[in-house]
């Protein structure tokens, strides 16, 4: 018997497709060597349900329960460096915690994460993964993120994983001067990926980086 024929189907083949999966991003065009350097180390396996474990380092979304998804590695890495790309901010602000894995991709790259999550059972979970992982820089919050988390606000950065239908204004307000926000905003197939920033001289300024496919974002808590 190989030693692969023992594996549960992630231990041994994790580190090529891990590998496999870099280069993935890196086709797509991710060039940030801190993103890249995250994706490659974080376990994306232990975010998901066993049975999904060995699909994990595949570039797809995942079902988390409540109807929700870990979102595909690209996303997860497009989004980091978008908001990287004026500087590594100091703080940012999450809405839609979900798994945790985009959490624990942030708080390995700032200061502070504060993340916001409706749906109590993943708010939970998504805790308990990020302390086995030893990860501490991060604060959550059980409630409705289209309010945001106005006691920690001005954030240096502002990412959403759930798409609204426009830009909610409280979130807008939360967001520091030079500050960037990184949204998906539409509903079904008519999502886009923006990047919104709040001009130093006064109001905000967007642009569209690309086409997106998000759950929606849903009001109050369950
Ligand atoms: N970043 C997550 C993606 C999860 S999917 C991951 O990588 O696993 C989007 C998440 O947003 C879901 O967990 C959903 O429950 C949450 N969500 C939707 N509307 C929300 C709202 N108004 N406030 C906070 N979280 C919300």
């Amino acid at each position: 018997m190989t030693l692969t024929t023992l594996d549960p189907g992630i231990g041994m083949t994790s580190r090529r497709a891990r590998e496999r999966l870099i280069q993935r991003l890196i086709d797509a065009g991710i060039d940030s060597s801190e993103v890249l350097r995250v994706m490659r180390t974080l376990p994306r396996h232990l975010f998901v349900d066993e049975a999904l474990a060995s699909r994990a380092y595949e570039d797809l979304a995942l079902p988390i329960g409540h109807g929700q998804t870990l979102s595909q590695p690209y996303t997860v890495a497009r989004m980091t460096q978008a908001l990287l790309e004026h500087g590594t901010p100091d703080t940012v602000l999450e809405i839609g915690t979900g798994s945790g894995f985009q959490t624990a991709v942030l708080a390995s790259l700032v200061r502070r994460v504060y993340t916001v999550e409706r749906v109590g059972d993943l708010f939970e979970r998504a805790q308990e993964r990020l302390d086995a992982l030893k990860i501490r820089n991060v604060r959550y919050r059980h409630g409705d993120g289209a309010q945001g988390w106005p006691e920690y606000a001005p954030y240096q950065a502002i990412i959403l994983t759930a798409a609204p239908r426009g830009i909610p204004r409280a979130l807008a307000e939360q967001l520091a001067p030079g500050g960037l926000m990184v949204l998906p905003i539409g509903e079904g197939p008519r999502q886009h990926l923006v990047r919104l920033v709040r001009l130093a001289r006064g109001g905000f300024g967007h642009e569209i980086l690309e086409p997106a496919s998000f759950v929606p974002l849903l009001a109050g808590v369950a």
